[in-house]
């Protein structure tokens, strides 16, 4: 099977090492606590075996869904804290144009992307021809 006869999508052997690499990172603690217990001269299956497997499987689930809902949180609180930066930011753009609605001034838009002039609704692409507008107060 050549490189361009290769088909999309994940193979057996590739579903065995995901499965495998997903359970060891679950599992890991339990092994460890196990084949410690087991190397100081536990009995297999026995009450210090399952608490040497289970005590740092516990810990570890205990962790791995403190530091899932502590990101959860910390994403929400981000985009929560974004969202009310943008109304400010909104707000303090539509007060500003109201207040330079009542001018004579030549102004820039960054928002809109052109220039403005009282209550012109003409985009002007550059300040002269927005000066020599004759919609100007
Ligand atoms: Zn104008």
């Amino acid at each position: 099977m050549g490189y361009y006869e290769r088909k999309a999508g994940v193979t057996l052997l590739q579903w065995v090492l995901i499965v495998g690499v997903v359970g060891l990172v679950i599992a890991w603690p339990w092994i460890l606590g196990t084949q410690l217990a087991l190397s100081s001269g536990a009995e297999k299956n026995g009450a210090t075996y399952d608490l040497a497997g289970w005590i740092p499987e516990g810990l570890w689930i205990v962790a791995v869904v403190y530091g899932v809902w502590r990101y959860v949180t910390r994403v929400r609180a981000a985009q929560a804290a974004a969202l009310t930066a943008h109304a400010e930011h909104l707000q303090k753009v539509t007060a500003y144009r109201a207040m330079m609605a009542k001018t004579n001034d030549v102004w820039f838009d960054a928002e809109a992307g052109h220039y403005r002039h009282s209550t012109c609704t003409i985009k002007h692409r550059s300040e002269g021809p927005a000066g020599r507008c004759s919609s100007r107060i």
